[in-house]
């Protein structure tokens, strides 16, 4: 039985009083049985772990390097967001691809790098709008499935996000029909490569403008385990009843 997973992305939003949602998002969701997952920029995961101590929320990274430490200036390995308190990290996704040119490869060297330190992985999947106009949808994410993810990943802490680019940030969603057919694909996919108790192990995220107001549907469609979720995480409210949405989802 896969755990569902709820995880929200605050991206480049936040600061130090930020920590106060994090702190009322604990308070409503105290009974739920999803995880919970925030994922704070860099500079607050301490922060945002020590206030989520104790509580049901996990917080996580948005990005790490491949290396254990070294000179890259300005970066942050999977080991430091593990010894500052996080549980996850974000691989992959498509605002880095596009920002910092990261490639498939250098995807999997991340969620390779995830694993070593101890931290899941939330890799990141998703065609552009032009791909899906020419009808490429399923081709793009069967190639990002099998070059960013590494081999020998472990089943438990592995989370494919399915994010198609043109609803990230837009307010525009694929029809429940769209994100059925691809979520099922990625399930398939998984199974040719992993074998069938793997890939029904792996949690699928839906994510791109999942809000209250639509995610009791989006959670009721065909191996959709939870989602991934940027603007509507940033107040507990609102991702509280999210949580709510995909703890009452069957
Ligand atoms: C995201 O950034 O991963 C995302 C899904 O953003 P939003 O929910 O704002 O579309």
């Amino acid at each position: 039985m896969r755990r569902k997973l709820a995880a929200g992305n605050w991206k480049m939003n936040g600061l130090a009083a930020s920590v106060d949602e994090i702190t009322a998002l604990a308070g409503m969701v105290s009974d739920t049985t999803v995880e919970v997952l925030i994922c704070p920029p860099a500079t607050l995961v301490h922060r945002a772990s020590s206030a989520a101590d104790g509580t049901p929320v996990m917080i996580g990274g948005q990005d790490c390097h491949i290396a254990e430490s070294g000179a890259h200036t300005g970066d942050v390995s999977a080991e430091m967001l593990v010894d500052a308190g996080a549980a996850y990290v974000i691989v992959g996704h498509s605002e880095r691809r596009a920002d910092h040119g990261e490639t498939d490869a250098m995807v999997a060297a991340k969620a390779d790098a995830a694993e070593r330190a101890g931290l899941g992985a939330i890799i990141c999947v998703g065609e552009t709008e032009a791909q899906r106009d020419a009808g490429d949808t399923l081709a793009i994410v069967e190639t990002q499935l099998s070059n960013s993810v590494p081999e020998g990943v472990s089943v438990e802490t592995t989370v494919i996000a399915y994010e198609p680019v043109w609803a990230i940030g837009t307010g525009r969603t694929p029809t429940l029909e769209q994100i059925a057919e691809v979520h099922d694909f990625l399930r398939a996919t998984l199974a040719a490569r992993f074998g069938e108790d793997a890939a029904n192990g792996m949690r699928l995220l839906y994510g791109g403008s999942v809000k209250p107001s639509n995610a009791a549907e989006i959670f009721a469609v065909s191996n959709v385990d939870g989602a991934l979720v940027g603007g509507a995480s940033l107040k507990a409210a609102d991702f509280g009843a999210i949580v709510e949405a995909l703890n009452e989802a069957d």
